[in-house]
């Protein structure tokens, strides 16, 4: 219903705007949010540009402020922003620092709270749950600053993470998003498409989600867009690396460093399989499906000869494999 969304986007409105209050004019808020963004670099701009946030060290602090300003509990609830059990009410994200996740037209939608603590246990980010208003596989965090220089520059830098996006935004590289930790979804690349075909995958140099983000990105050639990747140095990510380098550096890291998605790929899965003839073969298969969904016929055909050399395995074997997929779509 239209009217409970509304209330669900004005309670988030306030939210934000409560939490950006907390942690620029609460001394909890300075001394605990603040200086933890201060510490990761991030300037009072770029602060206001995010609409970054503190939310208190407390219960309820948060849902009686709302409340008492005549925001109903029923949308504290259904945006995940209070947790109700019985009569009691409580704060979802009690002594984190708040993430704002903007729509395209930058309404508020959900937030993403981070722990300060390196408390192993607790989990590092919390979102909001889905709702009417936030769906995860529909949103891309940082869309609403980055969708003008996707469309200008005519390309689009993909992130793992909210600080990632921020701190490149810092450097001044707007045309960059982030799927926040989950699998990249069609809808997700969807929303890319329409400002831009060309999209540059960043990983943390930890590797760990490498492998495990292949799938997303073959999405995004089956959609027939362009994809290139580019890895960092182990141990950092976007964030990290941004902050050691200047937009100009950056911008040639990148040229430098990206490779071909279906080459990177190639290359990557070629060091796992090595000397098993049974993975590679499986390999092959594999690279094989994910050229036949490239749309364009052209490319299709220069990515085999691509492969058949990364690979080594010849031509034909690759253009027959190609074929017979092919003629399965038709
Ligand atoms: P930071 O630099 O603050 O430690 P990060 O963005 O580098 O964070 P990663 O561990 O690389 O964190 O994870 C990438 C993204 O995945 C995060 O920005 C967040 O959106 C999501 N994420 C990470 N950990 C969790 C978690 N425990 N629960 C939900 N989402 C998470
Ligand atoms: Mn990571
Ligand atoms: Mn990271
Ligand atoms: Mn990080």
């Amino acid at each position: 219903q239209a009217n409970e969304k509304e209330s669900m986007y004005l309670v988030s409105e306030f939210a934000q705007k409560y939490f950006q209050h907390t942690l620029l004019e609460s001394e909890e808020g300075k001394a605990i949010g603040l200086s933890y963004f201060k510490e990761r670099g991030f300037t009072s701009d770029t602060i206001k540009k995010f609409g970054l946030g503190y939310s208190p060290e407390s219960w309820d602090a948060f849902t009686k402020e709302a409340l008492g300003k005549g925001y109903k509990l029923e949308f504290l609830d259904k945006t995940g922003l209070s947790i109700v059990k019985e009569d009691k009410q409580f704060d979802r994200f009690k002594g984190r620092v708040m993430f704002p996740i903007q729509s395209m037209s930058g309404r508020v939608l959900g937030f993403g709270g981070r722990i300060l603590t390196n408390d192993k246990k607790a989990a590092k980010y919390l979102n909001s749950p889905e709702s009417d208003i936030y769906h995860k596989s529909k949103v891309l965090y940082g869309i609403f600053h980055a969708k003008q220089a996707m469309a200008k520059l005519n390309n689009c830098y993909l992130v793992e993470g909210y600080t990632d996006v921020i701190q490149m935004n810092q450097s001044g590289i707007e045309n960059v998003v982030s799927s926040s930790g989950t699998a990249l979804t069609a809808d997700q690349i969807r929303l890319i498409n329409r400002l831009t075909p060309n999209v540059t995958v960043l990983f943390d140099g930890d590797a760990a989600g490498l492998r495990a983000s292949i799938r997303g990105i073959d999405l995004i050639l089956e959609a027939g867009m362009n994809v290139k990747v580019c890895s960092f140095p182990d141990g950092d990510d976007p964030d990290s690396f941004a902050r050691k380098n200047n937009q100009e550096s950056l911008l040639a890291y990148f040229e430098e460093n990206s490779k071909d998605f279906i080459q990177f790929k190639a290359s990557l899965l070629m060091q796992d399989a090595k000397n098993d003839p049974i993975k590679k073969a499986d390999l092959i298969r594999d690279m094989v499906v994910s050229i036949s969904k490239i749309p364009d016929r052209i490319k299709r055909e220069v990515y085999i000869q691509e492969c058949s050399r990364i690979m080594d395995i010849s031509e034909d074997v690759l253009f027959n494999t190609l074929a017979q997929l092919v003629k399965k779509d038709l």
